[in-house]
């Protein structure tokens, strides 16, 4: 059989694309898009003529059969969505699935994903995490999932819509408590910002303006104390108690 290739693209700055991701989008049969005329554009801005096949949540069972088909004939195929790392909150798992099921070589071309270049400058214990991705839009579902999540003892990651940002900020306050969070906004675009505090103050600082863009919204864990994670008990005393006045 052929290559499937899980190809990551930039979620904003077109730099952030990888030499290897370039390489692989000219060198490939075919490529999956989640949305054909947005790829469409990436592949221009980097000269790049290439057939371009839709993959996306609503034909994905037809079109993985398609797909399947191409490489099984021995074609390569590259596997893109609209911005970042595919199967991450984005179309592509059930190909991957079906792909490695039938011994098709499946080579991840790593590059930019929203919630670890979030997490990277979030200045939260990034040891442990988890990703929730979108948490469900209805209240009721909401509230239970932030429910299941109290207690968490990882850092959590979420996306979210602009519009909603606020509500689930109120949420989250409700059922947590207070806990320091980041929210990562524009990440590698022209209005990147990073707004950190305990969640009132994040909720008072996108008071009263629009918020705008695309988001990752980042949880300090149920129990820890920002910085001092990992750090021994004897650093931890060092630290607090024998630290020079
Ligand atoms: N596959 C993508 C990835 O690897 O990050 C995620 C796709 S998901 C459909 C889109 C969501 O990712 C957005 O709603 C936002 O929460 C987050 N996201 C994508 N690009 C972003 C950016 N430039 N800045 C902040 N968040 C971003």
């Amino acid at each position: 059989p052929g290559t499937l290739y899980v190809v990551a693209t930039p979620v904003g700055n077109l730099e952030d694309i990888t030499f290897r991701a370039v390489r692989i989008l000219k060198e490939v049969d075919l490529i999956a898009a989640e949305d054909t005329r947005h790829t469409r554009k990436l592949l221009q801005h980097f000269g790049i003529a290439k057939q371009l096949t839709s993959y996306f949540d609503h034909n994905k069972n037809l079109k993985g059969e398609y797909i399947l088909g191409k490489l099984a004939a021995g074609q390569a195929v590259a596997l893109v969505s609209d911005a970042g790392t595919p199967c991450i909150s984005d179309p592509g798992y059930q190909l991957v699935r079906d792909a490695a099921a039938a011994g098709v070589p499946i080579v991840p071309i790593a590059g930019p994903c929203a919630a670890i270049a979030a997490l990277s400058a979030s200045g939260l214990p990034s040891d442990a995490f988890v990703f929730e991705g979108f948490l469900p839009s209805r209240r009721k579902k909401r509230l239970d999932k932030l429910a299941s999540l109290k207690n968490e003892e990882r850092l959590l990651i979420l996306y979210e819509s602009p519009k909603r940002l606020q509500d689930l900020l109120g949420d989250m306050l409700e059922v947590f408590g207070e806990r320091q969070i980041v929210v990562a906004r524009e990440l590698s675009k022209v209005y990147e910002e990073f707004v950190r505090g305990s969640i009132a103050e994040v909720i008072a600082s996108f008071a009263g303006r629009e918020v705008r863009g695309e988001l990752v919204v980042l949880v300090a864990a149920a129990s820890s104390v920002a910085g001092c994670e990992g750090d021994s008990v004897e650093a931890l005393l060092e630290r607090y108690l024998f630290a020079e006045k």
